[in-house]
């Protein structure tokens, strides 16, 4: 980490024009826990509950992973922490849970193996809201989500936990629930899905893979994908303006968050909430003060009508260093 930027740790990120920002962090790892501690977040956007599945080398009991879970809703407490629900499948597999496909990012993966498995999902969810008994700082969030039916699905085993927990005397709340927007299809949903669910929150990583057809970890084709596409850009764009028309909470917690170059793109399309690896987010607000969000705005509108990735990055880079 750069020394000088620590002096932000406590400083709220508002843009020049005194807009308020939300940064947050993306968890996994034990270890992240203790480094997005002193990273001055507004909460977790993205705990990637996979992490510990993979750590653990067998499922986790109830116990094991509400133990895990609490750890993280202490930390950040009272600010929100978004979980995920298991999201294996694709790049992410559990040697003890092998799923061999020809096309893994085309199958089984995310909500897709939970819901086939909803022994696995209520588990993991009963987990999430013992954890947080007392806290109420916790939020649901469904990763792949492709068709409406999977998230009313999903909401029913969400609902049965709760029910099934306040049954045996454990005092849970319902929680907040969301749905990542990742898969082209949810692009196109999003007023649908408003009227289900507490949140969005875009995985830009996936949606450039899906939206582009570029694996996302293929070194060939690797500089092919690139979430400064302008299509990506044009998606973005369309999910901020309809969750804002909804009225939807929306945030983002793919690597575009991470970048500094994403986030003032981001912030001109009009996103306020930000979820990142945590060695990026005192950059990223050292950025992001600097700016007008008026000028972002106006900047941002100009890259949708550019058509390479290249010409748009070195634009904004441009635009940035004209404005000083
Ligand atoms: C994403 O797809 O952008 C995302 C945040 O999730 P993951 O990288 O874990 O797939
Ligand atoms: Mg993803």
């Amino acid at each position: 980490r750069v020394s000088g930027l620590d002096a932000l740790i406590d400083m709220r990120a508002e843009t020049a024009n005194g807009l308020n920002i939300n940064l947050m962090v993306n968890t996994g790892l034990q270890t992240d826990i203790l480094r997005s501690k002193d990273s001055g977040a507004d909460g977790v956007g993205l705990f990637r509950t996979e992490v510990p599945f993979m750590m653990l080398g067998r499922f986790p009991s109830e116990e094991e992973q509400a133990k895990i879970y609490r750890s993280q809703l202490q930390t950040f407490h009272p600010r929100p922490v978004t979980m995920r629900t298991l999201d294996i499948g694709g790049d992410k597999s559990l040697d003890y849970f092998p799923i061999v496909e020809d096309n893994p990012f085309l199958g089984w993966r995310g909500l897709r193996v939970t819901l086939d498995h909803p022994e696995i999902f209520i588990v993991q969810v009963r987990a999430m809201l013992r954890a947080s008994v007392g806290l109420n700082n916790l939020k649901i969030m469904l990763p792949m989500v492709t068709s409406i039916s999977e998230v009313e699905d999903s909401l029913q085993i969400i609902h049965r936990a709760v029910y099934e927990l306040n049954e045996e005397g454990v005092p849970v709340e319902s929680p907040d629930v969301g749905v990542m927007i990742e898969v082209p299809s949810a692009v196109y949903l999003i007023k649908d899905f408003a009227n289900l669910v507490d949140f969005m929150s875009v995985g830009s990583n996936d949606l450039t893979q899906y939206l582009l057809a570029v694996d996302r970890n293929n070194p060939r084709v690797a500089d092919i994908y690139d979430s400064m596409h302008p299509a990506v850009l044009k998606a973005l764009k369309s999910i901020v303006d309809e969750c804002d028309a909804a009225n939807v909470p929306l945030s983002l917690c793919g690597e575009l968050a991470g970048d500094p170059l994403g986030a003032v793109t981001l912030l001109g399309l009009g996103y306020r909430n930000l979820s990142m690896s945590s060695a990026n987010l005192l950059r990223v607000k050292a950025v992001l003060m600097q700016i007008d969000s008026g000028w972002a705005q106006t900047v941002s509108s100009g890259l949708l009508n550019l058509d390479d990735p290249k010409v748009i990055r070195s634009t904004l880079q441009l635009a940035l260093q004209k404005a000083g």
